[in-house]
């Protein structure tokens, strides 16, 4: 068990100071048992910040197939619906002093100096990553707690694509939310984002271009901070030269191989390589034994 004493130790000793600015994102079962859980992470993650600092975290929330199902549409977001983030996202959103994001889906919430400043400006109207680049342009951090492989991203890819025009073709989703005259209407979501299994390819990059400013380790968890403005500097270069290069190396994701205007395959090409396939083996015979049990 990680006590309060060793956790504050083992942050400063990661490099975080009092009066920063960090976009954080914590996987608790990697951490290993920390006193008071994700509670006690995020208390001591205020006290390594201070009163001058900001933390900033992800808190986005689920959104469904347009046209919503009935039950969909009954869900109305705000400040406080639950994040699918995890825990460190829910404890800060249930934080009295947080702020959180206007935007309907891609809901950032903050808590210290910064937060109204950064958070409450993010609407409807906004870009859905916008938070992220505002954080950079401020000379914020992105604060990893947990490996690469279970934490991808260092904060700024989506930006950066975003920045670049980069489109995708995705299915319609959206959730209800209030507007500002407190009309409940639908949002559907508008960016391009999805897979970041592939975002890991950055780091020999940042390593290279001097982004990574801490390493070490919070509880059981591999930990880092990278300078957000770096990292996004490093992303807008990469990217404009080949917009491929942030693609996971699963064939059989949609959202790398299919999704994107520059991706290499088309939905027919999925359907027959992956959909059509199972279907097929799921044939009538297969399906009358499934239906008949396990009877001999
Ligand atoms: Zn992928």
């Amino acid at each position: 068990m990680v006590d309060a004493a060793v956790l504050r130790g083992q942050l400063a000793a990661l490099g975080v100071r009092p009066g920063d600015l960090l976009v954080v994102k914590a996987s608790l079962s990697a951490l290993g048992p920390v006193e008071g859980g994700a509670k006690g992470l995020l208390r001591a993650l205020l006290d390594a910040v201070g009163p001058d600092g900001t933390l900033v975290t992800l808190a986005f929330v689920d959104c469904y197939p347009v046209p919503l199902s009935r039950e969909h549409a009954r869900l109305v977001t705000d400040e406080r619906t639950p994040s699918y983030a995890g825990a460190l996202a829910n404890v800060m959103v249930g934080h009295p002093a947080m702020r959180r994001s206007r935007h309907p889906i891609q809901k950032f919430c903050a808590i210290g100096r910064l937060a109204a400043e950064l958070v409450d400006n993010h609407t409807p109207a906004s870009p859905a990553y916008d938070v992220l680049r505002r954080v950079a342009e401020l000379g914020g951090r992105h604060l990893k707690l947990g490996p690469d492989e279970r934490v991808p991203g260092f904060g700024t890819t989506h930006v950066a694509q975003n920045l670049l025009g980069f489109r995708q073709r995705l299915p319609r989703r959206g959730v209800m939310f209030r507007d500002e005259t407190g009309a409940v209407r639908l949002f559907e979501a508008n960016w391009a984002g999805g897979c970041s299994r592939g975002f890991n390819s950055f780091i020999p990059l940042y390593e290279r271009g001097g982004a990574f400013v801490g390493r070490g380790r919070v509880g059981d968890a591999e930990a880092s901070i990278t300078g957000m403005n770096r990292t996004l500097a490093i992303d807008l270069e990469v990217l404009a030269r080949d917009p491929r290069f942030f693609f996971c190396n699963d064939p059989s994701c949609y959202s790398c191989r299919v999704s994107w205007d520059f991706s290499p395959r088309t939905p027919r090409w999925y359907a027959a390589r992956y959909v059509l396939p199972p279907l097929r083996a799921l044939g009538l015979g297969r399906l009358r034994r499934a239906l008949r049990g396990n009877r001999g």
